[in-house]
């Protein structure tokens, strides 16, 4: 064995390009070489990147450097030759080029939950797709194996590609990252765990291709040194194209730590559901509007979220220090030692989705003037069951079940779904659940091979349903029977008018035709329809004729009726809820309800904020339901105010022009009515036109 002591002294530390070249000396020889921090705190193999990168030896790290082997002598001889000429760096690297900027940077965008969080940040690149476990037989193993071998040269063929013209319209400088990632796929650390965790768990390539580089990627995220930390994102890089390689698909997120914020350009709800929620702390998102359904979700799930940051992610990196401040709406990236000391305190506080929130009074909320109000839950994932009781909501006024698909391409089967339709039954009680028949398709569709120019307007819910009609059959099925088991009703989505209620009738008439004939206990439901678009508002006393409830889905009138898209930041502006023509459509389905005397329930967003829950009962509506956790405050202000007087302020906002007239009369009417119950930070605050 040969061995001696050296100091790291080369400015950028044993950095990627440094390690990169360390790994070629030391590949020339048979002995073994042993990198070891004099700290103590880490052992590398010098002929693995991957290994060396994970030492974090920055300038001055005191290293031990072990030989052992037939050429001990000469192999630590010439490695302490390449430490003493700084790794042989002949295009030495302009520290200002490649150090990143850590000063503090705020952003603002839309806080859409509530919560300040202190953490790191997670990055998730568009269009991430999950993936999926699946258990290997014996025999396959190797084929297995094979294949991931294969996804390693087809990596390899396109980094040199990429490396070749990156050398030319850049010059080598540049393209040397390039080389760490092909040595990043040669690196037998890599190959080896991953072929041994194939043969280990009997796991498909990608999922074990996942764990080892998100445990890589964790160690990582918790390196100090700024500079190489940031080795991570190349990592993440190497990972994302192998994984790309193995499936054919988009890549994928990795491995979480403690109080993790995602930062992403957009996120799929599918995305949230699936996080783990014991890390994630906050979602931090380019796109998306207070109605998207990502916000929607982070809300149910108490994730503090700030969306329409529009170019905050290519801003960060895996590992940065973030502070997300929901209540704000605020980020800020690589916050100030003071920054964090301000916001160590708030960040203790509890918001009101924490159980402190939890509330005994349960079952409708009856007004000053004595008018019943039910206020139900709407619900996403099975996770959220437990809260339907916790704040005393009149059952699941909305199951968005479509949350059940949350692995692309994964349909759960009859029976899977049948025991969700059966807990939610149970969670919801006697007041039962309306389970919505899959609103799929618009900003769902997380496939690029299968998304449509125009996802919104293209073949989502009920479109999506009488499509794929073995998936509608799947699910009516499961939900009629657990309907044996408990109160359930079904809803269609999205429906434009009667001819849509008629189709989707037919199929759910069919299976309980097919269920009756086979036997099979089962129990018939109500079947509403869902009215959120300008047709099936337009035509709201045909479709009422033929339902037995309607639900009025009021983020997707909003967006319909006003044209906006409700995920998109750059339109937000012009999404104005208080919008006389919304206002017109809310009053007008409610009428038309009334007039066939079916129960109405409004399910969207505005049901949960106080203010527009008041002006909904002035328009008429007795059927509220919304996030669990936000039950309490509209009880609470519902309780105090007599819908007599919401009715008058309706009236008036009815009659009103425009948006910001609408605002302008809800401020001064409500400050004039309810001073205690609506202080002015708590009314609708009234938006400039956009310009
Ligand atoms: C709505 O559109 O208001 C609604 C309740 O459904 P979703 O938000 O899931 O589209
Ligand atoms: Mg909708």
């Amino acid at each position: 064995m040969a061995e001696t002591k050296l100091q790291v002294t080369s400015r950028l530390g044993l950095h990627a390009r440094a390690a990169a070249n360390l790994v070629r000396v030391a590949s020339q020889f048979q002995s073994s070489l042993t990198l070891q921090r004099l700290d103590g705190n880490a052992e590398a193999d010098a002929k693995s990147i991957l290994s060396i990168l994970t030492l974090a030896a920055s300038r001055g790290t005191d290293l031990r450097i072990i030989a052992r082997g037939v050429d001990e002598e000469e192999a630590l001889n010439a490695v302490v030759g390449l430490f003493s000429r700084d790794f042989d760096e002949t295009e030495k690297i302009e520290g200002e080029k490649y150090s990143r900027v850590t000063r503090e940077l705020r952003c603002q965008g839309l806080g859409v939950s509530d919560g300040i969080v202190i953490g790191r940040v997670l990055r998730l690149q568009q269009g991430a797709r999950d993936v999926y476990r699946a258990q290997i037989a014996e025999g396959d193993l190797e084929r297995e194996q094979r294949r991931f071998r294969a996804a390693v040269r087809l990596s390899r063929r396109q980094l040199e590609a990429i490396k070749d013209r990156a050398e030319k319209e850049l010059g080598r400088g540049h393209a040397y990252i390039f080389d760490a990632h092909l040595l990043f796929l040669q690196d037998a650390k890599l190959t080896r765990d991953v072929e041994e965790y194939i043969a280990r768990e009997r796991s498909n390539a990608e999922w074990a291709a996942k764990v080892v580089g998100d445990r890589l990627l964790s160690i990582y995220t918790q390196i100090n040194d700024e500079y190489l930390r940031e080795r991570g994102s190349d990592i993440e890089d190497v990972i994302q194209r192998l994984l790309a390689n193995l499936t054919g698909e988009g890549p994928k997120y990795p491995n979480l730590l403690e109080n993790a914020v995602i930062v992403s350009t957009d996120l799929l709800p599918s995305t949230i559901a699936e996080l783990n929620l014991n890390h994630v702390k906050a979602i931090a998102t380019d796109a998306g509007g207070w109605t998207s359904h990502m916000s929607i979700i982070a809300r149910g799930l108490g994730l503090t979220a700030v969306v329409g940051l529009r170019d905050f992610y290519e801003r960060t990196r895996t590992g940065d220090p973030i502070i997300v401040d929901a209540r704000r709406g605020e980020v800020i990236l690589h916050p100030a030692p003071e920054t964090v000391e301000q916001y160590k305190f708030a960040a203790h506080k509890p918001g009101p989705t924490t159980a402190e929130a939890k509330v005994n009074e349960c079952g409708p909320v009856v007004t000053l003037d004595g008018v019943q109000i039910a206020l139900r839950a709407n619900v996403e994932l099975p996770t959220e069951f437990q809260a339907v009781n916790d704040f005393g909501a009149c059952g699941v006024g909305l199951f968005r079940s479509e949350f059940l698909l949350s692995r692309a391409g994964l349909m759960n089967s009859e029976d899977q779904q049948y025991e969700v339709y059966k807990s939610v039954a149970q969670a919801a009680g006697e007041h039962g659940a309306i389970v919505r028949l899959f609103d799929v398709g618009g900003e769902f569709a997380s496939d690029a091979k299968v998304r449509e120019r125009n996802p919104a307007l293209g073949l989502r819910a009920v479109r999506f349903n009488l499509r794929h009609k073995d998936i509608m059959r799947t699910q009516v099925r499961a939900i009629l029977r657990a309907a044996a088991e408990g109160r359930l009703s079904i809803v269609i989505p999205m429906v434009a008018d009667v001819a849509d209620v008629r189709l989707a009738q037919r199929v759910i008439a069919e299976e309980v035709e097919r269920l009756r004939s086979e036997k099979t206990a089962f129990a018939e439901v109500q079947i509403g329809a869902m009215i959120e678009v300008p047709s099936a508002m337009l035509t709201a006393e045909k479709i009422a004729a033929e339902v037995d409830f309607f639900e009025l889905g009021t983020n997707d009138l909003v967006q319909y009726t006003l044209a906006v898209d409700r995920g998109n930041d750059k339109v937000s502006d012009w999404f104005r809820t208080l919008h006389p023509a919304v206002l017109y459509g809310i009053s007008r389905t409610v009428g038309a309800a009334n007039g066939a005397n079916i129960p109405v329930v409004v399910c969207g967003e505005m049901a949960s904020t106080p203010a527009y829950a008041v002006l909904l009962l002035g328009l008429g509506a007795v059927d509220l339901s919304m996030i669990p956790a936000l039950i309490p405050r509209v009880r609470s202000v519902l309780s105090q105010i007599k819908v007599d007087e919401a009715r008058e302020v309706a009236l008036k906002c009815l009659a009103a022009a425009t948006a910001e007239e609408v605002e302008e009369l809800v401020r001064n009417e409500f400050k004039a009515r309810w001073p205690e119950l609506f202080p002015p930070h708590a009314l609708p605050k009234v938006s400039e036109s956009p310009q």
